[in-house]
């Protein structure tokens, strides 16, 4: 990881933030911002299907149907260097008077409880909602940092660091402010 990656402490951990494709990462747990069929699709969902292979679609047929907005299911890494993904499902973008933002702090919780329920130290997440799916960054980012100094506190975690992988330098000062 380069120099450029901005840090800061939380709890036993911290948060970091990087620019980078999270497909090279090499962490304990990959977040993926899926949808709810599970089906794969653009943006970060088909980097991580390609660069993770077909064993990562197969697992996730067999093991699981569908996963609300708010929600998160766990496989393994396939390819990656990360040993698990974790397909977390944001809400769409309407107006934001139908609960969106809680519904992605919900999907950041989710996805976060799994990696520490399989014991995972480090986590690379994309910031959730805000391609596709249009939730306004400068809403997302302190939902999803938020999330992410939430579950570095909470008590009997295993997580000791989640790094926002941003994929432009836009984004990632958005987060940077946040910090
Ligand atoms: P959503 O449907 O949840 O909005 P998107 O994949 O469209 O998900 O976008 C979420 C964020 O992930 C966007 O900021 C997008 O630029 C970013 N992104 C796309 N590809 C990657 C990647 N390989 N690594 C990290 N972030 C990525």
């Amino acid at each position: 990881m380069g120099s450029d990656r901005l840090i800061r402490p939380v709890g036993e951990g911290r948060i970091a933030l990087l620019r980078a494709d999270i497909t090279t990462l090499t962490v304990d747990a990959v977040v993926n911002a899926a949808n709810q069929s599970l089906a794969g699709g653009g943006g970060v969902d088909g980097a991580i299907h390609r660069a993770a292979g077909p064993e990562l679609m197969r697992e996730l047929r067999e093991r699981y149907e569908r996963c609300p907005t708010g929600s998160a299911v766990i496989t393994g890494g396939g390819r990656l260097a990360a040993r698990y993904v974790i397909h977390a499902v944001g809400p769409r973008w309407r107006d934001g008077n139908h609960g969106e933002p809680e519904l992605l702090a919900q999907a950041y919780r989710s996805a976060f409880t799994l990696a520490s329920e399989h014991s995972c130290t480090t986590l690379a997440a994309p910031s959730i909602s805000i391609g596709i799916y249009g939730f306004p960054i400068d809403l997302a980012a302190p939902i999803a940092m938020g999330a992410a100094a939430a579950a570095l506190e909470a008590p009997g975690t295993s997580l000791r660091e989640i790094t926002f992988a941003l994929f432009s330098d836009a984004d990632l000062e958005v987060f940077a402010r946040t910090l």
